[in-house]
């Protein structure tokens, strides 16, 4: 399939903790007495939220919604459980493998992609809470065991890039419905104890054509007011 750029939409903005907000590194770090949660570093020490994590969240509440309307959506992670295995056309698609792509015997890029998120200003310290572990904690702390979790403090702001290419209408009221949603939800662990609520402050939508990148065409970039009717006329809030 020979594909055409015909639009490109890139979200800037932040991304901000509302709550304490824990993204793990995936490691818990086994010590005596307890277990010890870090959160996920750059090699530099600063904590960020890799694009990947954003996706995935984003994605979740994107399926949840559109069963809701009624939708066809199969049902990651697993790809034989995917579109690209289950189904023999990319018309046939559910709408979030269109959107977010899909795996398996006919595999389909995301077409939207989000950069790592890193904090604007550099951070010094990070909160540690210390508890017994009662609920399910990725699943990889024991019930009873003593565990300190680490997390950026609430008023955290990571640097929010998110670039959408071709997304047919439907598709861009979903994304954007699943922002929303996000909010309203949780990212990262921890959610339980109300870590993980967060804020998209998108600042800027830019829209680029392929007319744009060969210099015929003006970029439209859409702030303030007009950012603010962008999202009424494309999402309906
Ligand atoms: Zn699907």
């Amino acid at each position: 399939m020979f594909e055409k750029l015909e639009k490109r939409i890139i979200f800037s903005g932040t991304i901000e903790a509302v709550t304490p907000l824990h993204i793990g590194s995936g490691k818990p770090e086994v010590e005596i007495g307890g277990v010890e949660m870090p959160v996920l570093t750059d090699p530099n020490g600063q904590p960020y939220i890799p694009g990947s994590s954003l996706k995935g969240r984003v994605r979740a509440e994107a399926e949840r919604i559109a069963r809701k309307e009624g939708l066809p959506v199969c049902t990651p992670p697993e790809v034989k459980n995917m579109c690209g295995s289950l189904k023999g056309r990319v018309e046939d698609f559910c709408i979030c493998c269109k959107i977010f792509g899909t795996a398996g015997n006919i595999s389909l890029a995301s077409k939207v992609k989000f950069r790592d998120a890193y904090p604007t200003e550099k951070l010094e310290t990070l909160l540690e809470r210390t508890g017994i572990a009662i609920d399910r904690e990725k699943g990889t702390v024991s019930k009873g065991a003593l565990y300190t979790i680490q997390a950026v403090p609430a008023g955290t702001k990571f640097s929010l890039e998110v670039v959408a290419e071709n997304l047919a209408d439907d598709e861009l009221k979903l994304l954007l419905a699943a922002f929303k949603s996000v909010e309203d939800s949780a990212l990262g662990g921890s959610s339980t104890r109300g870590f993980g609520k967060v804020k998209f402050n998108i600042e800027s939508v830019k829209e680029r054509t392929a007319m744009y990148y060969l210099g015929k065409e003006e970029e439209k970039v859409f702030t303030g007011d007009g950012l603010k009717q962008w999202l009424k006329e494309k999402g309906g809030f």
